[in-house]
């Protein structure tokens, strides 16, 4: 998710998978790893390199669910949570960073082996996010303010008006999270929701619970009240419908597909619970003919393969201007032909699997829709060999704006090529589409690069770049992308509510 695994990936060293310490399984519930109510219904870890079962994973039912949220909001109402300094909640997530530091290795083959993630990746990138965000958000605990507001009285009279806000923290966070990223989107929905003062109750990903419930267990290490964070295991059908459905949830804070996150907000109706959703994107990668090709070219691969295509942001559009088109797509199909598809732990691999057979299976089912609408593999286009869930890195030509594989998120390592005959239109074709999550714009030119960014319907639009995240720099969708935004100051907003607290003061008490 934050950068170009096809630039950038440091070889790993472990050939084969090794075996980390696993966690026990056991959702976190109350400050207890604890058994489910109804145990015996478990889940199989299955790693995406070899296809084989890792372990499994004790699965909970709603009743676990409502237990966990019943606890967060105990911890969120008790008169220790409410008195805890905010720099002190701040010291639980230097607790935890300084933790997930000690066990780096471990959890980066855990999350490996798990979601097919190349080993040299999880190290060197997602880990250092993980431990970054803990840190960033560590500090904002201690920086929550409020305003002071000066009244207008409507009619004059001999008082004096004083207004303030507090920033209120929501109370329980129902925190739900996709396969792609897991203990990045783990880290992204505790630790934002312990710094402004929430607790909170988390789902991750039935496909990838490993790593999230490893951190469970260094939750409790850490020393975090019983309650204050609760992992609960299972389906998004059962358990996470259950904590979208709780009465008690206040907020639910949502990363994953487009069709789950229109129903958690259709859902959230009757309890008006809060809501971010962080869905998914079609992401136009832009390339202008003036563009430093030696750059664009490997970028524009790394947009789009970088993970196999399985991030949000994934540049899936390959807009590129005529005087240019066929070298970059010359260029591109050389690199997509050129990488090496394996498995997590192989130092050679460039691209690992995709997170399961059902996935691949709906990879290819679009790159099928694709051909039978008209386009064309250029490169790619079918599973690649091995025992794991590979796909090849696949680029289309030939589409046309109707077509599904332009207008639905793959998901998968597939970019649709278009040649871009008149400049005029590149904004048209680049906002043409539900999607408004994100874009890059490849050129030398500042005034076209700054110009073109202004007219781009997305969250996030990078220049000569792409898939760079900073947690300062505010992260959300337009369009059917999603609602409300993460990191930066906006996280702050999206955790917290103001309160107004207005008081009218008598100046015939002045004795001065
Ligand atoms: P998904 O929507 O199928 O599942 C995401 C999570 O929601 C899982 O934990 C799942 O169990 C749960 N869930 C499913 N149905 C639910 C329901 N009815 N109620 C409550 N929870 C439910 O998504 P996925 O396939 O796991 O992840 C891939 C998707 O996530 C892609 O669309 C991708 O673009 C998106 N994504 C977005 C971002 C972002 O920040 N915008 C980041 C990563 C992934």
């Amino acid at each position: 998710m934050m950068s170009s695994e096809t630039e950038r990936a440091p070889c790993g060293k472990a050939a084969s998978p090794p075996s980390p310490q696993l966690p026990r399984g056991l959702p976190l519930i109350d400050g207890q790893l604890a058994e489910p109510l109804s145990p015996g219904r478990l889940i199989d870890a299955i790693d995406p390199s070899t296809g084989r079962t890792i372990t499994q994973v004790h699965t909970c039912g709603r009743a676990d669910v409502d237990r966990a949220v019943m606890a967060a909001q105990r911890c969120f109402e008790s008169r220790a949570w409410r008195a805890m300094r905010p720099l002190d909640r701040g010291r639980l997530l230097e607790r935890l960073a300084l933790l997930v530091e000690e066990h780096r290795e471990e959890l980066a083959v855990l999350e490996s082996l798990d979601s097919g993630k190349l080993l040299g990746i999880t190290r060197a990138i997602d880990l250092q996010f993980i431990i970054d965000g803990l840190r960033h958000y560590a500090g904002w605990a201690s920086k929550i303010a409020g305003e002071y507001i000066q009244h207008s009285p409507l009619v004059p009279e001999d008082a004096v008006y004083r207004a303030y806000t507090q920033r209120r923290p929501l109370g329980v966070v129902g925190g739900i999270t996709p396969w792609n990223f897991p203990l990045g989107q783990a880290i992204q929905k505790i630790a934002p929701a312990i710094a402004f003062g929430c607790t909170v109750v988390l789902k991750p990903s039935p496909e990838t619970s490993l790593t999230t419930l490893r951190l469970g267990e260094l939750i409790l290490e850490a020393g975090f009240p019983a309650g204050a964070v609760n992992i609960v295991t299972g389906d998004g059908a059962e358990v996470g419908a259950t904590l979208v459905n709780h009465p008690a949830v206040r907020k639910i804070a949502f990363t994953g597909s487009t069709a789950t996150g229109q129903s958690i907000l259709a859902a959230s109706v009757g309890t008006m619970k809060r809501v971010t959703l962080e869905l998914g994107g079609k992401s136009p990668t832009i390339i202008l003919a003036d563009a430093d090709l030696d750059r664009a070219i490997p970028g524009a691969a790394a947009a789009i393969f970088a993970n196999s295509g399985q991030i949000c942001t994934a540049g899936s559009r390959l807009l590129v201007e005529a005087p240019i088109y066929d070298t970059v797509i010359e260029g591109i199909c050389d690199i997509a032909r050129g990488l090496k598809v394996g498995p997590a732990f192989d130092p050679a691999t460039q691209m690992g699997p995709l997170i399961s057979a059902q996935h691949r299976r709906r990879v290819d089912s679009m790159v099928g829709n694709g051909l039978a609408e008209g386009a064309v593999a250029l490169a790619g286009g079918g599973a690649a060999e091995g025992d794991g869930w590979f796909y090849k890195p696949t680029v289309l030509g030939a589409v046309s704006a109707q077509m599904s594989v332009m207008r639905e998120e793959i998901f998968g390592p597939v970019v649709c090529a278009v040649r871009v005959d008149d400049p005029g239109d590149i904004v048209r074709i680049a906002n043409d589409t539900p999607f408004g999550l994100a874009a890059s714009i490849w050129t030398r030119d500042l005034d076209r690069a700054h110009l073109l960014a202004d007219r781009i319907d997305a969250g996030t639009v990078w220049l000569n770049t792409h898939n760079v995240l900073d947690l300062a720099m505010p992260f959300g969708g337009h369009k059917l992308s999603g609602l409300g935004h993460e990191f930066g100051n906006d996280a702050m907003q999206a955790y917290t509510e103001p309160k107004a607290v207005c008081m009218r003061l008598d100046p015939g008490s002045m004795r001065y």
